[in-house]
């Protein structure tokens, strides 16, 4: 039934015929030149890339290609010199700071490589945050962000403030802050470069689990070891994106966790091969 009315909407949208998701990001020939002095600096020099809805995509490439520059874009921290860029179809890459700045509180959610959050609050009030600006009640805030909360499995940890949290327990109260105002588009930047590697792995469980529920996810990281949880690899060198493919098998931070509870099963194969 539900396949047949699908179908149906599908053919009734005329051009909507392919099954892929809508567009979440439309970036075209994007430029930016930074001016010092006498000096132009090239950061980006034409970068064109489409993001479909639930797509999790890694952004690469050495110090100074552009990674960062390209972030602020899509993020609406700043504007292109040149190009067009639209979000869910807004075109965001001629709106003044104030527009952006609702678009951004509206439609993006941020996860930084220092957590960012606020020392004085507890993790419950870190992620009422966003929602304090789009004029939620008390109540309807307090809820949302619990809810939040337990879905990166802090539920126990509400009162608790940054200080008292270990850093993957911060970098999980900073998703859940993303994740409060439902996002059209997570952008995490280096979100474990402040991580030890068994806690990088949970915090890739959580971007994977939460991109399996949906969520379109941007990261930027210069790990291949990290990059190789994302479904699509986006690398950048000089300004220019030099390759955009698939990840044919993109690694399991779910198998990887288990693997870790289980060091007698590793334990148990080294007798074996001892024996
Ligand atoms: P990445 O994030 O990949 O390290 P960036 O986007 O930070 O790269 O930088 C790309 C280039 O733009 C570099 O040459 C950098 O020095 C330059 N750049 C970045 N931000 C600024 C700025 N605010 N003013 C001048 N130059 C900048």
């Amino acid at each position: 039934m539900m396949d047949t009315l699908a179908s149906a909407s599908n053919r009734a949208g005329g051009a909507e015929t392919s099954a892929q998701p809508p567009i979440v990001v439309d970036a075209r020939n994007l430029t930016k030149t930074y001016h010092l002095g006498q000096t132009s600096v090239h950061a980006l020099r034409g970068v064109t890339l489409t993001i479909h809805r639930g797509e999790f995509v890694a952004i690469m490439g050495p110090s100074g290609s552009g990674k960062s520059t390209f972030m602020n874009l899509l993020g609406c921290l700043d504007r292109p010199t040149a190009g067009e860029y639209r979000l869910m179809g807004a075109l965001v890459s001629r709106m003044k700071p104030d527009q952006l700045a609702d678009i951004r509180s509206q439609r993006l959610g941020f996860i930084f490589q220092g957590f960012n959050l606020l020392a004085r609050a507890s993790a419950l009030k870190n992620v009422q945050l966003p929602m304090a600006y789009a004029g939620l009640s008390n109540e309807t805030q307090r809820r949302r962000a619990r809810k939040a909360l337990e879905l990166v499995g802090l539920g126990d940890r509400l009162d608790h403030r940054p200080a008292q949290l270990s850093g993957g327990q911060q970098q999980r109260v900073a998703i859940a802050r993303a994740l409060v105002n439902n996002p059209a588009l997570i952008l995490a930047d280096e979100p474990t470069g402040n991580l030890d590697s068994r806690t990088s792995v949970e915090i890739m469980a959580i971007l994977q689990d939460l991109n399996r529920r949906g969520v379109t996810i941007v990261l930027v990281t210069h790990e291949a070891d990290i990059a190789a949880y994302a479904r699509r690899q986006v690398a950048f060198r000089d300004g220019l994106i030099v390759r955009d493919e698939p990840v044919a098998q993109p690694r399991s931070a779910a198998d990887e966790l288990r693997a870790f509870r289980q060091p007698q099963s590793a334990s148990l194969s080294q007798e074996g091969a001892a024996s």
